[in-house]
């Protein structure tokens, strides 16, 4: 599955917020399937409102929407490169996940204590960018020596990827997070980027942890902080994670009242949740029938069989073809059998990228 790792320095909000995603999923496993796969794993589904709208038209009896996983990543403090804290367990973690959440704290209360003994977002981010930088670095400055002999020697693999290692490693020297690479990237650039395992390499968005009455408006730490995330091409999402943990204690009928108590007409988890996904360059298909509609995750860009194969393997083995509807037209023709008739319904082959909200029904071979 695809995974986003929270990363922050300490006594932002990151377990605060962890709990408060896995809380939820947990109170609404009576129709969302949740499981924890180690103590700072957990997965959560991710929200979707064209679901209801299918499932209403298909007449289906449940709803089963997809999920992703967050990783609660305990343990960057500064010198973490130079394994202080839990250093070296940190840099394990974050090399396993997709993308990074960076949880920043822009609220201010006397009694819990900063690290660093002030309120800065920006240095906080800065903190940790210079920590997951010296560690990519130092990493890259060992491997590369060896590339590069083997390059020169003609090795075949090694002259591909050392174009993209020099690239990255100049990158770093300059102070630059290895990211700045994924803009614009080639797809074999990007797959040798991804070997490379470089914590700098994923894709980020920022998480602006802010007080109860600042979680409508946001303050002036995030402004800073959207300006620095601007500058970047990274997201930002302001949330109060001492209102997503009440939240996630509220029984559903009780919770929009709730968060129009406070300004907010969603809950900020779920913002977070499709940001997430959506950094993690991930896009949503959907199967329909009385029996269930279900949500399927897929990466953009991926074709027919590959997304068959999410289902199952033998799907993808012996795909043939995808019924396919797009979204709109299933909605607004008002399903399968309309949509066919209006000749809405396409017969997709091997080499159809599928879109996102596609409806798709696969035929193939057993
Ligand atoms: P972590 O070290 O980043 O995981 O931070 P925690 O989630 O453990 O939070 C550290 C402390 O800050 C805890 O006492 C939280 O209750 C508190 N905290 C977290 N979010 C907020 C917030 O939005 N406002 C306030 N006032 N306190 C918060």
């Amino acid at each position: 599955g695809f995974k986003c790792g929270i990363v922050g320095l300490p006594n932002v909000g990151k377990s605060t917020l962890f709990n408060a995603l896995t809380r939820t999923a947990a109170a609404q496993a009576a129709n969302y399937p949740f499981c924890t796969i180690e103590p700072n794993t957990g997965e959560v589904a991710v929200p979707d409102p064209r679901l209801k709208k299918i499932a209403g038209i298909a007449g289906s009896k449940e709803i089963i929407p997809t999920r992703i996983s967050f990783v609660d990543i305990a343990g960057l403090v500064r010198g973490a490169s130079k394994g202080e804290g839990l250093g070296n367990q940190f840099l394990a973690n974050i090399r396993e996940v997709d993308a990074i959440v960076h949880v920043l704290r822009c609220f201010e209360d006397d009694d819990i204590t900063h690290v660093e003994g002030r309120i800065d977002p920006v240095a906080d981010a800065d903190t940790v960018e210079t920590e997951l930088m010296l560690s990519d670095l130092e990493s890259l400055e060992r491997r590369i020596v060896n590339v590069r002999k083997r390059a020169q020697a003609k090795d075949k693999e090694s002259m591909t990827v050392l174009p993209v290692m020099e690239q990255a490693l100049a990158l770093l020297q300059d102070g630059k997070p290895a990211r700045v690479m994924l803009k614009g990237i080639a797809i074999e650039d990007l797959r040798i980027l991804q070997g490379l395992n470089l914590l700098t390499a994923h894709p980020v968005l920022y998480v602006c942890n802010v007080a109860e009455k600042d979680a409508a408006t946001g303050n002036d730490h995030t402004k800073a902080v959207e300006k620095m995330a601007e500058a970047q091409g990274a997201r930002t999402v302001v949330i109060s994670a001492a209102i997503e943990a009440e939240v996630a204690q509220l029984p559903d009928d009780e919770e929009l009242e709730f968060l129009a108590s406070m300004g907010l007409d969603e809950p900020g988890l779920d913002k977070l949740i499709r940001a997430g996904y959506e950094l993690l360059n991930l896009i949503t298909y959907f199967t329909a029938g009385p029996k269930e509609t279900r949500a399927w995750t897929i990466s953009k860009g991926t074709k027919a069989p590959g997304a068959a194969g999410v289902i199952h393997t033998d799907f993808e083995r012996g795909f043939i073809r995808a019924q396919t509807i797009a979204y709109d037209d299933f909605v607004t023709l008002g399903g399968e059998v309309a949509a066919k008739e209006a000749g809405k319904a396409r017969d997709e082959g091997k080499e159809y990228i599928v879109q996102d909200g596609d409806v798709m029904l696969f035929k193939f071979n057993t």
